[in-house]
């Protein structure tokens, strides 16, 4: 299986390829930018050629995943705000054509008091827009919420409706095991998550999956809390996770740690470790 994790682009952006080949991962995801800002970074062609070159040269990292920044709120009633986040990701899609990115893993954002269905077309408007612009070999990847105020993505049946109307094979979906768990599905049980991803593959397509989140959760299940614990140490535990790695239709599907680490420190070699030898 393909195991990586979030790494830092702190000190430049091919710093994230030593970062991961330090730790053992195969995958990595980055922030292309400040994650708390809608300033880009403008890299050189210089920045650029280093970290295509330092990729290439890698026997560790063969894939890499951008996260959208955190501000990205697509469901939002504020004009401005949508305008904003369109522009964020086609920035971070157009930037990960020149570096072999797959594709950018975004949170659609919070409806607040207006429901799914009245801000579904506007969500689906956004999605086509950036969809549109931006070059045909990247992916743009909608990550299952965790289900607090309304935020979009947090069922089955959004997603379905949301993937029905943009019906492009360009939009994909990342499932953070954290957030299925404090959205109610029980990853843990093996029948359980076996029949979830029987569903979605049904209403969605699991060719449509391209990725995991590997996360335990500090929070329990149902909590609609997203908080993420180290693999083996949360309330999904070892043996929720070894469940996990046994469903056969997630055996090619790279799984990305965002987890605290060991140190305090983010995803480490040792939760790379635990979650290999879950997986064996
Ligand atoms: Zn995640
Ligand atoms: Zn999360």
């Amino acid at each position: 299986m393909i195991f990586g994790g979030h790494v830092s682009i702190a000190g430049g952006l091919e710093k994230a390829i030593g970062r991961g080949e330090k730790e053992g991962f195969e995958v990595i995801q980055t922030f292309a930018s400040s994650p708390r800002s809608f300033t880009v970074t403008n890299y050189t062609n210089d920045q650029i050629t280093a970290f295509n070159q330092a990729m290439k040269a890698s026997r560790v990292v063969k894939q890499l995943f951008f996260h959208g920044i955190y501000l990205l709120n697509l469901a939002s009633s504020k004009e401005y705000l949508v305008n904003l986040s369109v522009k964020s990701l086609v920035e971070y899609l157009n930037f990960g054509a020149k570096i072999n990115c797959t594709g950018t893993i975004f949170h659609v954002g919070s409806s607040k008091e207006q429901s799914f269905d009245e801000v579904k077309n506007q969500v689906a408007q956004a999605i086509k827009k950036v969809l549109e612009t931006t070059p045909k070999d990247q992916l743009l990847i909608i990550e299952s919420a965790a289900g607090a105020g309304n935020v979009i993505g947090n069922s089955l049946d959004e997603l379905a409706q949301l993937f029905n109307q943009v019906d492009s094979t360009r939009l994909k979906v990342c499932l953070d095991t954290q957030h299925l768990w404090a959205s109610g599905v029980n990853v843990a049980d093996k029948a359980i998550f076996g029949n979830w991803l029987k569903q979605f593959d049904q209403q969605i397509g699991i060719q449509n999956l391209v990725c995991m989140h590997a996360n335990d959760s500090k929070t329990e299940f149902n909590s609609k809390r997203d908080r993420h614990e180290n693999i083996g140490q949360g309330l999904i535990g070892r043996a929720g996770f070894q469940n996990i790695l046994s469903q056969s239709v997630l055996k090619n599907i790279p799984f990305i740690m965002e987890v605290p680490g060991i140190k305090g420190e983010g995803p480490d070699r040792e939760n790379l470790k635990i979650l290999h030898n879950l997986s064996l």
